[in-house]
């Protein structure tokens, strides 16, 4: 049997450097023979999102177009959530209900997820689940960088035709630049949006740092409210608000793999479930495509949906956060509370909260790479993203 190109590529040994040195987000690649790819695949080596728009979804970011270029290609998005909540996944479940559903009615063969590892809940184990209770084992957010492609050889060893993969931005761009190597019939992929990811060690500092009660937390999350809710073992909620994060020792949690993303809404999946576009409680919905269209109307029995809708106006909150968090500056816990109390009553909701969100996010990481890659800034940042950042003022 000849072997394709990539099968005689060597994978790299754990813990070796990465061809995108600090900015490797981990995603896996380089775990497998597919590292042959890695410098057309790798989403820090060669930025390719609108190319890859084209080969997944028929077209590219119309950037005159405000919705496309916040949220990306989409034939619609909704505010959902499942009408029996599966305990414990990370909101209501949608993610893990759409994988049952595709799996269980036979339209794929395996799923690729990440559960975690026995000794450690936030410790990622990406595996190719094959049943309901595999897929049911790796619900709620491992808020860890997650090594989701490290799977992929055994996906063309074992066979698998039909596949659908969940993952976050990073990792589709790169899944999406090698699918056509992966000898699949049929690839439907179902995205979260991300942000803001860290290390084992960074989410131990993380927690360290903001909650009262580290070793307890089970589950967390940057809310609409602008607070971190912070979900305990004993079922206790704590919540933190934005502005009272100990910013000047957590400038070096992210990692900056995060700090260079420009990909938070992760545009190359068929359908992506995130929450920052919906009411409080919803989960946000963007059908990409067809595939994604058709994912969805999978579970449609099994969720309630209204509009998205957008109020309040992101601008003065955005800008002023910019030089807040480029010093570092802390508020103390009493001001940090009020402010969170009167931003939640006048600020930004649904789709200007999600606007809000990856406003912040993306000014903060254009200064990241203009500072520590200045030679990568022009090709790095997609077209989509100056427009956004050319909105505010920068500091040097
Ligand atoms: P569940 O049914 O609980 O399933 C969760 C799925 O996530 C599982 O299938 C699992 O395989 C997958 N997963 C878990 N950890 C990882 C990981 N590290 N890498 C890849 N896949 C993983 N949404 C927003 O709107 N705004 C955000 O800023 C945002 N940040 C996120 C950051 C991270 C690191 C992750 C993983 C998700 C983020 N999301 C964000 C998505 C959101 O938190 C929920 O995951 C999403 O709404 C699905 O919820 P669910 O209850 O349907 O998921
Ligand atoms: Fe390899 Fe993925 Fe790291 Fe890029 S981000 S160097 S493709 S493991």
């Amino acid at each position: 049997m000849t072997l394709a190109p990539h099968q005689k590529a060597k994978a790299l040994k754990p813990n070796s450097r990465r061809p995108a040195k600090e900015l490797c987000s981990e995603c896996g690649l380089c775990d497998t023979y597919y590292i042959h790819y890695v410098k057309e695949a790798c989403a820090f080596l060669n930025q390719q999102v609108a190319d890859l728009e084209t080969q997944a979804h028929g077209r590219s970011r119309d950037l005159e177009s405000f919705d496309d270029c916040y949220f990306g290609v989409h034939h619609t998005m909704m505010s959902a959530r499942k009408t029996e909540p599966i305990a414990g996944a990370q909101w209501t479940g949608i993610v893990s209900s759409i994988a049952i559903a595709m799996l269980e009615q036979g339209w794929v063969e395996g799923v690729v997820c990440v559960q975690n590892t026995p000794e450690d809940r936030f410790q990622p184990q990406p595996v190719i689940a094959r049943n309901r209770e595999e897929i049911l084992a790796a619900r709620v957010n491992k808020p860890t960088l997650s090594p989701n492609l490290s799977v992929l050889e055994q996906i063309e060893q074992s066979g698998l035709k039909r596949l659908l993969v969940i993952g976050v931005g990073c990792q589709i761009q790169a899944l999406r630049a090698v699918e056509q190597q992966l000898g699949l019939e049929k690839l439907y992929v179902l995205g979260t949006p991300c942000v803001d990811n860290v290390t084992r060690a960074g989410l131990q500092k993380f927690l360290e740092t903001t909650s009262r009660s580290p070793e307890t937390v089970v589950h967390y999350e940057f809310m609409q409210d602008f607070r971190v809710h912070f979900k305990h073992e004993d079922g206790s909620v704590e919540t933190v608000p934005f502005f009272g994060l100990k910013t000047n020792q957590l400038k070096d949690v992210f990692a900056p793999s995060c700090m260079s993303c420009f990909d938070y809404v992760n545009s190359l999946a068929d359908l992506v479930v995130g929450y920052m576009g919906a009411p409080f409680g919803w989960q946000w919905i963007v059908v990409r495509n067809d595939r994604g269209a058709e994912m969805l109307e999978l579970v449609k029995d099994q969720i309630e949906t209204q509009p998205v809708t957008s109020q309040g106006d992101r601008h003065n909150a955005v800008q002023q956060g910019i030089p807040a968090y480029d010093k570092g500056v802390t508020l103390p816990m009493w001001a940090a509370k009020l402010m969170g109390v009167v931003i939640d009553k006048v600020g930004p909701r649904g789709l200007e909260y999600a606007r809000f969100s990856i406003d912040s996010h993306f000014t903060r990481n254009y200064l990241y790479v203009k500072r520590h890659h200045p030679e990568k800034l022009e090709a790095h940042v997609p077209d989509y993203a100056k427009r956004i950042v050319e909105q505010y003022k920068l500091p040097e």
